[in-house]
């Protein structure tokens, strides 16, 4: 990462806390822009037996944070060669720990947004996706442009016992199976079908073998939402279902619900430049103004509570994919085609210089 940045004029600065590095390039007067891309791999093991697969296993770049990576770092180069004609400063943040840790909060505790002196007066991100748009084609919205995601971590207190006398024990497998479905019944009766929420339980541990009746079982859940009112609700909905499906059965629960990254809104007007940007560089039929925001969730949000700007995402669906049915980032047969690399890589690029240029 350090050495694709080698020779360039940037004030490159590491992360304390994280693996993370910021590069600002000082142009001459004029306001600041921040490009994010992020850098981290999955927990998963790759399955598309391409010749450039990961070869670690448990470790893939199943969300194509590799290309983000090697765009910002084209970007840099790009930029770094027009210096002179830069109306300001912009701010690279490659930033680690995306995926579920939050690492764009350890970068802001640590002064990403100040990294130039003064804060950005936009800041933009991109992401690739394996499926869904077209290889090359951007896609954006004004407002809610990914849920909001947090862990619901569930401990269901029964008393163990013998299998064969439940009536002697406090069986909390039932419970715990009673309130995964009153959860899902949760999501269709206490919220407005046009201000949706995702429920999914990922996680359930309870019990060791046939004959015995645990003394406990846990569960995770992920819940994702598109506004703060929704998420506000499912935060107290939710822990008060659990205990009330509980105390139901003469057996207590702790269901803590815990914050994770909030909804990422693009500013509408950064949205719309985005938009207008795309259009002008690579033409009117590579960018779609996307209808509806993703259930999938990013810590960008945080830049974006203090930040205007926009999140943009890139088709990188290889052509011999379908984009409706092509494996899903995450997906250990995800593939990302390298031909989105030059787009993305230019349009961080115009992003920064003609933001910069307007204001
Ligand atoms: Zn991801
Ligand atoms: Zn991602």
């Amino acid at each position: 990462m350090l050495a694709a940045l080698d020779g360039l004029p940037l004030e490159i600065s590491t992360g304390r806390g994280l693996s993370s590095v910021t590069a600002v390039l000082r142009g001459g007067p004029g306001p600041v822009v921040l490009l994010r891309g992020d850098m981290d791999a999955l927990p998963v093991t790759e399955e598309t037996h391409l010749p450039y697969a990961s070869v670690i296993p448990g470790a893939m770049h199943a969300c194509g944070h590799d290309l983000h990576t090697a765009m910002l770092a084209g970007a840099a180069r790009l930029l770094s060669a027009r210096r002179a004609e830069l109306p300001g400063t912009v701010i690279f943040m490659f930033q680690p720990g995306e995926e579920g840790y939050a690492g764009a909060r350890y970068m802001i505790e640590e002064g990403v947004l100040d990294a130039a002196g003064e804060r950005p007066a936009a800041a933009y991100a991109l992401h690739v996706t394996s499926q869904r748009v077209p290889c090359g084609t951007f896609s954006t919205r004004p407002g809610a442009m990914l849920a909001a995601a947090d862990q619901i971590t569930v401990t269901v207190h029964g008393r163990g016992g013998h299998a064969s006398t439940p009536h002697r024990a406090a069986d909390p497998i039932p419970v715990a199976c009673e309130m995964v479905t009153a959860l899902q019944t949760l999501v269709t009766r206490k919220f407005d079908v046009f201000d949706p929420v995702v429920i999914t339980v990922g996680s359930f541990h309870a019990g060791t073998t046939d004959n015995v009746i645990p003394d406990e079982a846990t569960f995770l859940a992920t819940a994702r939402s598109f506004s703060p009112e929704s998420r506000g609700a499912l935060a107290e909905l939710v822990p008060r279902l659990i205990g009330d499906i509980a105390r139901g059965h003469g057996l207590t629960a702790e269901a803590i619900y815990a914050a994770e990254y909030p909804v990422t809104v693009n500013d509408a007007a950064e949205a719309a430049f985005a938009g207008e940007t795309i259009a002008e560089v690579f033409g009117t039929e590579r960018g779609e103004r996307a209808e509806f925001p993703l259930a999938g969730a990013e810590d960008f949000s945080l830049v974006l509570e203090q930040v205007p700007g926009a999140f943009v995402m890139l088709g990188a669906c290889p052509p011999e994919n379908d984009p409706l049915t092509a494996p899903t980032n995450h997906s250990a047969h995800a593939v990302f085609d390298d031909a989105a690399l030059a787009d993305g890589t230019a349009l961080y690029a115009e992003l920064a210089l003609r933001r910069l240029a307007r204001a």
